[in-house]
């Protein structure tokens, strides 16, 4: 199967944006948007890391020579380099990659790596920061373009959730209940930026990601009345609906209403006050593409992941994080027809992998994420050949104070049994 770079540079009109045919460089200096893709119309939020422009000779060179170069530089590098790429990172960039998997994944197999100076993290911000905070001493992490961010994670920033932490706690006030549990624990997904992992790090909070949030949940029930569920407000609540809160003790977080858009009685209420994020690939998925795939593919096998709307994620048969998919796809005995609801790279390079199944995307449009895309060869020959020679460029350092917080409440996380 091409790879989605293929498709598109092929099949013009195949794409949500024609501007995805262009190099990611075309936008590195351009405000205040995340380029083509599925995140097009979300607006970078000030203050958020900007790619200044990469040279040249590596935009005007080709693919091919590009690999060459790339296979070069880590050869020279041999073990002192490192390289992840995310299960939604372009193929021709994951051909390089040590490593392919999720970013909690990705962060821990680095660690395996000990030896390695370099980690060089073919994904998003939040995730070269994870693998900041858990690399060793001395060990580099490396963006290759840093305006690869995250929209959803942009949702929810630090001095918001403050903002959000200050009236929630007026409310409901800091004294435990008569079995121990304080008023309100905050839970971060794992898509959120170091400060907002420091932050639950700090306030007795925890980390999530989509394979564990039920299990982290339940956490943060044992301890607390109720909780803040941030940045992405679908994953709180399919998982939190999952375990049988009502919908009406759900209530949402908007950071530019005053306590959130809500009363303070519907807060007083609450079980779980959902953040006003969301993830712009998975919010393509609809109803009615699982419709259109039942009624053109009888007995078809639909999976989203979590990211998903709550109606997305009733209308199908499963859902569950890119761990769940890939190994749901794997265990499948008898040549089956999946429709998956995940970011379009993933879901191409499974139906490459398992070609006994038929296996497609549930959007018809081809449509990566638009964060990720900004992650191109050029860029990783680029600072690979600035490691080469004896330059880190694009390091992602998280302040040693965010990262020891942070870290609590990863090892918060790791320590939650289900
Ligand atoms: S797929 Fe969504 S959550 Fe994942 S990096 Fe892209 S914008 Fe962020």
């Amino acid at each position: 199967m091409p790879s989605i770079d293929t498709i598109i540079a092929n099949a013009p009109g195949t794409a949500c944006a024609p501007e995805l045919a262009q190099g990611p460089w075309v936008f590195d200096l351009a405000a205040p948007g995340y380029g083509p893709g599925a995140s097009m119309g979300d607006v970078i939020p000030t203050g958020a890391p900007r790619q200044g422009a990469l040279p040249a000779e590596y935009q005007r060179a080709t693919n091919e020579e590009l690999h060459e170069r790339i296979r070069a530089a880590k050869r020279t590098l041999g073990d002192r380099v490192v390289v992840l790429g995310h299960f939604y990172q372009r193929d021709e960039v994951v051909q390089h990659a040590d490593f392919l998997g999720d970013s909690f994944q990705l962060a821990n197999a680095a660690q395996t790596v000990p030896d390695a100076e370099a980690i060089v993290f073919c994904g998003v911000h939040f995730m070269a920061e994870t693998a900041d905070i858990l690399a060793r001493d001395g060990q580099s992490v490396i963006l290759p373009n840093l305006a690869a961010g995250c929209s959803m994670a942009d949702m929810a920033d630090i001095d918001s959730v403050e903002e959000a932490w200050e009236q929630l706690t007026a409310i409901y006030g800091t004294a435990p209940d008569a079995d121990g549990r304080v008023p309100i624990i905050p839970v971060t997904y794992m898509n959120s930026s170091a400060a907002l992992k420091g932050f639950c790090g700090r306030n007795g909070g925890i980390v999530c990601t989509s394979s564990n949030a039920a299990t982290v949940l339940e956490w943060a029930f044992e301890r607390g009345q109720r909780v803040l569920f941030f940045p992405d407000q679908h994953l709180g609540r399919n998982t939190a609906k999952a375990m049988g809160v009502p919908l009406e003790r759900m209530p949402m977080w908007n950071p530019r209403k005053p306590l959130g858009g809500n009363s303070a009685s519907e807060l007083e209420h609450a079980r779980v006050v959902l953040w006003h994020g969301f993830c712009s690939v998975h919010k393509r998925f609809s109803v009615d593409q699982i419709a259109r795939a039942r009624a053109e593919h009888p007995g078809v096998r639909v999976i989203v992941h979590p990211e998903c709307p709550m109606e997305v994620v009733d209308a199908a048969d499963e859902s569950g994080s890119t761990d769940y998919i890939r190994k749901a796809v794997a265990a499948a005995t008898e040549p089956t027809t999946f429709a998956i609801g995940t970011e379009v790279n993933m879901v191409n390079r499974l139906a490459a992998e398992f070609p006994q199944h038929e296996i497609f995307c549930l959007d018809p449009v081809v449509c990566p994420c638009s964060t990720m895309y900004r992650i191109h060869p050029g860029y990783l020959a680029w600072v690979l050949e600035e490691l080469v020679a004896g330059r880190v460029t694009n390091r992602i350092s998280v302040p040693a104070e965010v990262a020891s917080d942070a870290r609590v409440a990863l090892e918060r996380m790791l320590a939650a049994r289900p």
